[in-house]
């Protein structure tokens, strides 16, 4: 059976630049290696920004190379600019994403630049792609879609005209960020329904939040008007250092869960993910990761979306949060 849901595994990126450590390469390729044999297909695995700024992030090249040999894998990696983009496009990236704020305070804080100057430079970074890797696709990530630290509210108007003009610069999908953590699946059913309205196609994936113990009732919000591409990591690596126990992103494990018992399949493994928490754990020792599915277990009887069963009736235990 097709995979009616794609899960884009976001931890590689959004998770090991948001903790302290940095994960050496071995161990971030064992990871990697375990989540694309869970039966990830799409893995944000770095960022192309300069070493000095984000040192987690400084072998991403290495990183692409070797995610590149794993079959069947769309290898994706985070650009802030033209010049990322190029990097990006020479280590051989199968798809490309970029994050614009939609809250202009946010956009001048985090890239020192204008919202519109932003989408002068997706329009660039399309131009280059279309004269040098025509196949490699460009996503534009609207960060602070639902809320902003900085701002405070964020006018869904600005959201729209925002994708719009993201749309009509040559992105290809233009996703929506809950960056901060304060969406509600109300207000997200409500902005994707305007975005696919005036964009389509274009449409792009979910990038939701567990900061507040929303991330999977707003990924089911998403689910419910139309979408499709759903960003996650791992443990939801990339918790936020001023909310002690509050994780970062949606949990993968989590996520899968979900769809896979509402009958969705998601084409990934849970037992096998679970297990490349032990590759997570190994490159970022004492890191705490979050997850209900892994601490609980499967429900007795469960079978996946495809009407497999799985292989044992216990997840397999991970050195931290092991269960007893
Ligand atoms: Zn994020």
């Amino acid at each position: 059976m097709q995979a009616q849901v794609l899960i884009s595994e976001v931890g590689p990126r959004d998770g090991l630049q948001s903790v302290k450590a940095t994960m050496p390469t071995a161990n971030k390729l064992a990871w990697i290696d375990a989540l694309h044999a869970a039966g990830l297909r799409e893995i944000e695995v770095g960022s192309f920004v300069p070493a000095r700024l984000l040192p987690q992030m400084a072998d991403v090249a290495e990183v692409v190379r070797h995610a590149r040999s794993l079959r069947g894998l769309t290898v994706m990696a985070l650009v802030p600019n033209l010049r990322g983009a190029q990097a990006a496009v020479a280590a051989g990236v199968h798809k490309i994403t970029l994050p614009v704020s939609a809250s202009e305070a946010h956009s001048l804080a985090n890239v020192r630049k204008t919202r519109a100057q932003m989408v002068d430079e997706v329009r660039q970074i399309v131009a280059l792609r279309n004269e040098l890797a025509p196949h490699v696709h460009v996503e534009a990530g609207l960060s602070t879609a639902f809320g902003c630290t900085l701002q405070g509210v964020v006018p869904e108007d600005d959201v729209v005209r925002l994708a719009v003009a993201l749309a009509e610069a040559g992105a290809d999908d233009i996703g929506l960020s809950d960056t901060t953590g304060m969406a509600n699946p109300a207000q997200v059913r409500r902005l994707f329904s305007r975005v696919r309205a005036e964009i389509g196609a274009h449409t792009g994936a979910a990038h939701l939040h567990n900061t507040r113990g929303l991330g999977l009732a707003n990924c089911l919000a998403a689910y419910d008007v139309g979408v499709r591409t759903f960003d996650s990591s791992q443990g939801g690596l990339g918790g936020c250092p001023y909310a002690p126990g509050a994780s970062g992103n949606v949990v993968t494990e989590d996520l899968v869960f979900m769809f896979e018992a509402m009958g969705l399949p998601t084409g990934v493994d849970l037992e096998k993910l679970v297990h490349a928490r032990t590759a997570l754990q190994a490159g970022l020792p004492g890191e705490p990761i979050y997850g209900m599915t892994p601490e609980a277990g499967l429900t007795k009887g469960f079978v996946y979306a495809d009407g497999r069963s799985p292989a044992h009736e216990r997840l397999p235990a991970t050195a931290a949060g092991a269960r007893t």
